[in-house]
């Protein structure tokens, strides 16, 4: 098997107003949307697929081309999965996004049909007031919850966090929590797009966007203390440098600053999905290259054992768990 090229499914108006023209104007995706709010960068979800972009299975779309070559290629981590392991996203906001939850995996398969969802979220840049809203600020019951939605004062129970270049933020399934106007970032995820929402700013509960009851059922009252991540030290190698961001249930991912070249293996637990934040150059194995530039996304099947990159690359290495 050889590494491929991912084409992202494009997520712009009229249904997704929330986007800024950043996705189009640099990191050169194509849509016919004035503005672009997600570019769902490695997705086999049916609501919007990644489509394979280079190489005889050019066109397909990922879950068609797991299928065609078997699970084998997802790597021996993913083979307790019935599905595609995860979803990450670029997410441009110039809107706040609504107060929402996601349900952990044992609601979500019961309820929704669906894996439940922690996220994460990576910021290799900020606006100077890039804030997001993630966990409660003090522990509290279902009733003081309710009290506060009602009276439309749900935010003062929540964190409100500024964050900065280089921050990751690791949302469990049950965390209250919304990405807000000004935020730019890559989303990993588990493969599942159920989120019930609990507020949006200004409107009052009852509003038919809402998912209140269901809401409740998942919501994790405890005060959370830090969200952010523990990230691991920076690595120095001849010609690029990697900082390990974390290993949590679900995903491994790695942070990979290329600045000539560098020599990477890969393994057979996993594959490896590689995302070009900047620069641009070549990935080569024995057999083969991709060239890439900003914003691309390139699938490495599990079993690909060498493989280099040359150039300048700036971006996350994500590989399932
Ligand atoms: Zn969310």
């Amino acid at each position: 098997m050889e590494p491929v090229k991912l084409k992202s499914a494009l997520m712009g108006l009229p249904y997704w107003p929330l986007g800024g023209t950043k996705l189009r104007d640099e990191f050169h995706k194509v849509l016919d949307s004035e503005t672009i709010a997600q570019s769902w960068e490695l997705s086999a979800h049916e609501f919007g697929q990644s489509l394979i972009d280079s190489g005889p299975d050019k066109g397909l779309k990922l879950g068609d081309y797991v299928a065609k070559h078997g699970k084998e290629i997802l790597g021996t981590n993913s083979l307790k999965y019935d599905r595609f392991p995860l979803l990450i996203k670029f997410l441009d906001n110039k809107k706040n996004l609504f107060i929402q939850v996601h349900p952990d995996d044992e609601y979500a398969f019961r309820v929704e049909h669906e894996p439940g969802k922690m996220e994460m979220y990576y910021f290799f840049e900020a606006d100077e007031n890039a804030y997001i809203y993630v966990g409660f600020n003090q522990d509290v019951t279902e009733e003081e919850f309710l009290n506060k939605l009602v009276a439309g004062e749900v935010l003062d129970l929540v964190n409100k966090v500024k964050v900065h270049p280089g921050d990751a933020v690791l949302v469990p399934a049950g965390t209250i929590h919304a990405l807000c106007a000004g935020t730019f970032c890559i989303e990993i995820q588990q493969n599942s797009n159920t989120t019930y929402n609990i507020w949006n700013f200004g409107e009052k509960p009852g509003h038919r966007g809402f998912q209140i009851k269901k809401a409740l059922d998942v919501l994790n009252y405890h005060k959370l203390e830090n969200p952010f991540i523990q990230q691991g030290p920076i690595v120095e190698y001849d010609g690029y440098k990697i900082r390990h961001i974390v290993s949590s249930k679900y995903f491994d991912i790695t942070r990979l600053d290329v600045t000539k070249s560098a020599k990477l293996k890969a393994s057979k637990d996993s594959f490896i999905h590689l995302l070009c934040y900047d620069g641009s150059g070549e990935v080569v194995w024995n057999g083969g290259h991709i060239s890439y530039q900003k914003g691309d996304s390139i699938f490495i099947p599990a079993g690909v054992l060498d493989y280099e990159i040359n150039g300048s690359f700036v971006g996350l290495l994500s590989k399932a768990l």
